[in-house]
């Protein structure tokens, strides 16, 4: 596997294909990840992946120094499912001294949810996608449903900033027992491993709330905090949200986005899922 360090390379390695596919992360590659890289593959002549742990995403430095970083692994998986090369750049290849443009995406879908629990946190993952979209020259980039909302901030910037990019949203996915899979879930311990299991149970006991007719968002909300709660688990929070807006619902008569966010031991974890009301 062929992996790169600066952006002149990868501009280069992108110019002669006809078509180029990136999966952007921040390392620790599971089987999440190589979901996306197997659908890049299916639709494009070249495979990026970029691993790079941008630190200006993070707003816990603590949560930043213990990201696990494991970057030969990452390589080898990547070429598994397909990659044509890795862009691993350093901090200061992305931020060089003197660095002083931000993209700053506005309204409900940076300032509730993540936006409200981790300020600054789209800044930095709008700054970062754009910089390697142009930087790849993407035709394609994959973003996982796992992280919903970071997948909207992504369509809004390059709709709005008119960058030549397809978005391609690629669904969750989930170990079998219904964990979402994250470079976070190493972190956990064993027992906290089987606490953090409340989440998808929640979700789902949510979807079938909904199923029955439940229509009231406050509802629905009792449900996943009830079932976390028996886990032992104090969300962040637990919203019921337009799934292109993240407004708010009071009553569901269309489907939604319930997202989560809640600390499992000291590991952040965050879910979602599009709920489907009764006859929807
Ligand atoms: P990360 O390395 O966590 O920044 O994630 C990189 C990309 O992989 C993002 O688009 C994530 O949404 C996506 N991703 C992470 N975990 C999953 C998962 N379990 N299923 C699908 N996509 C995922």
């Amino acid at each position: 596997m062929r992996i790169i360090r600066t952006i002149d390379e990868l501009r280069d390695a992108s110019r002669s294909a006809a078509s180029i596919g990136l999966v952007p992360t921040m390392g620790a590659l599971h089987e999440g990840h190589l979901s996306l890289v197997r659908a890049a593959r299916a639709e494009n002549e070249l495979v990026v992946v970029s691993v790079f742990v941008n630190p200006t995403q993070f707003n816990d430095p603590a949560d930043l120094a213990a990201y696990p970083r494991t970057e030969a692994r990452d390589a080898d998986l990547a070429a598994s499912a397909g990659a044509d090369l890795v862009f691993a750049p350093n901090a200061a290849e992305m931020y060089p001294e003197g660095h002083a443009t931000s993209v700053h995406v506005t309204g409900p879908i940076t300032e509730v949810l993540e936006g409200a629990s981790r300020p600054g946190h789209f800044d930095g993952v709008a700054t970062v996608v754009a910089k390697l979209l142009i930087a790849a020259q993407a035709t394609r980039a994959y973003f996982g449903q796992k992280d919903a909302q970071q997948l909207l901030v992504v369509q809004r910037l390059v709709r709005d900033l008119r960058l030549p990019t397809e978005i391609v949203p690629c669904p969750t996915s989930r170990e079998t027992d219904g964990l979402a899979r994250s470079s976070r879930n190493e972190r956990l311990s064993a027992p906290d491993r089987a606490v953090a299991l409340a989440i998808p149970r929640a979700l789902a006991a949510a979807a079938v709330v909904l199923a029955a007719g439940e229509t009231r968002a406050s509802a629905l909300v009792s449900t996943v905090t009830g079932v976390l709660a028996e886990a032992g688990l104090e969300p962040e929070y637990v919203a019921i949200v337009d799934p292109e807006t993240l407004v708010r619902r009071v009553t569901v008569e269309a489907p939604v986005l319930c997202a989560i966010a809640t600390r499992v031991g000291d590991v952040r974890l965050i879910d979602n899922e599009i709920l489907v009301p009764a006859g929807g």
